[in-house]
């Protein structure tokens, strides 16, 4: 079983929308392991460094206003297959498309607007944690429900 941790940004539209907690309950009743969490203002400097792929796109500065609009909170969750069950958690980019159950699906009618951004790889789930937290904004410490999720 391999540990893994994984990013998630709760962007502008679910701090705005009231739905920060609603979103963590999801991730603390999967079993998820919080680790690290804070409210940031993003900047166009750390925006052009985490969606650099999208830079190309007619609708990079439209996302990268958005994503500014307001803080956002970020949040770092460990656990075994992390990066997958919190990626298949998200649902497409698409709220429209997003399958209902998933947190997209369920909160989002827009592919800009879409609530949430997580990790889609290990690389990137790497990469996007040394990003955004220090290291010592990451905390190892035991959870009491630990044998109660794995055997
Ligand atoms: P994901 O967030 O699902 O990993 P991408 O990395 O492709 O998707 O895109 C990053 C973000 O850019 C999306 O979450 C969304 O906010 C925005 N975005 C992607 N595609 C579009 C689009 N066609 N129109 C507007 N915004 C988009």
């Amino acid at each position: 079983m391999s540990l893994e941790r994984t990013l998630v940004i709760l962007k502008p539209s679910a701090v705005q929308r009231g739905l920060i907690g609603e979103i963590t309950t999801r991730f603390e009743r999967k079993g998820l392991h919080l680790i690290g969490m804070k409210m940031m203002q993003l900047t166009d400097e750390i925006l052009n460094e985490h969606y650099a792929h999208l830079s190309e796109r007619p609708f990079f500065q439209r996302v990268k206003n958005s994503m500014m609009a307001s803080p956002v909170v970020v949040c770092c969750y460990e656990g075994v297959d992390a990066i997958q069950i919190v990626r298949s958690m998200t649902g497409a980019t698409n709220g429209r498309v997003a399958i209902p159950g998933t947190i997209r699906g369920d909160y989002s009618v827009s592919s800009q607007e879409n609530i949430i951004h997580t990790s889609d790889s290990p690389k990137a789930a790497l990469e996007e944690i040394a990003r955004f937290f220090k290291p010592e904004e990451l905390f190892e410490y035991k959870s009491c429900a630990q044998s109660f999720l794995y055997y």
